[in-house]
């Protein structure tokens, strides 16, 4: 048995050895013509994986909660009113974030599980006035997926601007942002972006950066302050070098490497990828005797999945036994629910192969604990699927 195991969590992921191997180069300068190009590439190419030709991209060393913030802190001011649509742990991290920047917030939620229907969101854009909408794309605590389009048409119709935090479903999930109107699309190298943790990633609509020349007070986050990183960006795109806080140059040209794959993969083909990968993980949980928390399978996530442990199973002994089989999964996120589910990332480089282990740890693990399944159903969903 190879002595590395399989990360098959939301994140971190598993990384393509092409792209980790280009980070190992002595770090050249971030003025070095060779680097300028390849983050000048970066910019254009993210806008690329979002499908927002007309967007302006951000790229900074941190991470996607730090996209949060500077979405956040560019936009809003003290006093504006913002609505968060929140199905789960990132969705509150959300309004905390617009809390602090002195936003006026209205948060709709709904059962674990579920989203909020178009019809609550309509409704309540309806009944107030507001600046701002956020929502999660996948919900990575509870493997649910919002309907991207329709919230962008919403915001539209309404005159708000929407944010998607994308940090789950960036270069996995189906995204369109110029054509949907989504005005902030943001995410982290970590998860299906494929590479290491340490970039934050957003492109803001035309309408965003607007919003922001517009503001009346100054942004009251000094690192994120589009001020400071929009010439740096723009001179980036240009092919000149510019400075305000050092780019992370290693990881900046492992990005150029993944970001490059997934376009060459082709957008479409790799969301369908993903879709692949997502039906299988769930036809094989379902084929073992698991429930997931997404209520149906239009609203489940294809980049992770979330199912609850069999009742009579030890969550820790489980997770350890799953790990001496050589796979790392993650537990549960929400917690109030933190014991009573598990959470499987199946995004990225991910293929069958790496289902099929992680699958047969699973019926591995749960058969040595006495869960009654039929050894091998949930293999085979997987087989099927491919
Ligand atoms: C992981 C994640 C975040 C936070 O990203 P960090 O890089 O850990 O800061 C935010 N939102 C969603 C949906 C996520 O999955």
């Amino acid at each position: 048995m190879k002595s590395r195991k399989l990360l098959m969590i939301p994140g971190p992921i598993e990384f393509e050895n092409d792209v980790l191997q280009s980070m190992a180069i002595p770090t050249p300068s971030h003025v070095d013509p060779d680097f300028i190009s390849v983050f000048s590439n970066c910019l254009e190419l993210f806008k690329d994986v979002c499908q927002s030709p007309s967007g302006q991209a951000f790229i900074v060393a941190g991470t996607g909660t730090l996209a949060m913030d500077m979405a956040a802190a560019n936009l809003i001011e003290s006093g504006d009113k913002a609505l968060v649509v929140s199905t789960g742990y990132f969705g509150l991290r959300f309004a905390e974030i617009l809390k602090r920047y002195g936003a006026d917030i209205d948060l709709l939620e709904t059962e674990v599980g579920d989203i909020v229907s178009m019809e609550r969101i309509e409704q309540q854009l309806q009944a107030k006035t507001y600046k701002l909408l956020a929502f999660t794309h996948v919900d990575t605590s509870t493997a649910v997926l919002n309907d991207a389009k329709q919230i962008g048409a919403l915001g539209k119709k309404h005159g708000v601007l929407t944010v998607l935090d994308g940090v789950c479903s960036v270069a996995g999930e189906d995204i369109k942002q110029d054509e949907w109107g989504i005005d902030v699309v943001l995410t982290a190298s970590q998860k299906a972006v494929g590479v290491p943790p340490g970039l934050a990633l957003l492109v803001a609509s035309q309408k965003a950066m607007q919003a922001f020349e517009q503001r009346k007070s100054p942004v009251a986050n000094y690192y994120a302050d589009w001020a400071n990183w929009l010439p740096i960006m723009k001179a980036y795109e240009n092919k000149q070098a510019s400075y305000f806080g050092t780019p992370p140059v290693n990881l900046i040209i492992a990005l150029e490497k993944s970001l490059k794959a997934i376009v060459k993969e082709g957008i479409d083909k790799r969301v369908e990828r993903h879709q692949r990968a997502g039906k299988a993980m769930r036809a094989a949980l379902k084929a073992i005797g698991l429930e997931v928390l997404s209520k149906s399978d239009d609203i489940a996530s294809n980049t992770l999945s979330a199912p609850y442990y069999p009742s009579q199973i030890d969550p820790s002994a489980f997770l350890q036994g799953i790990n001496q089989e050589g796979i790392i999964l993650a537990g549960g996120l929400l917690p109030d629910l933190k014991s009573k589910y598990f959470r499987i990332g199946h995004m990225g480089s991910v293929n069958k192969g790496d289902l099929l282990a992680t699958i047969g740890a699973i019926e591995t693990v749960l058969k040595n604990s006495g869960h009654q399944h039929e050894l091998g159903s949930g293999t085979a969903e997987i087989l099927k699927h491919f």
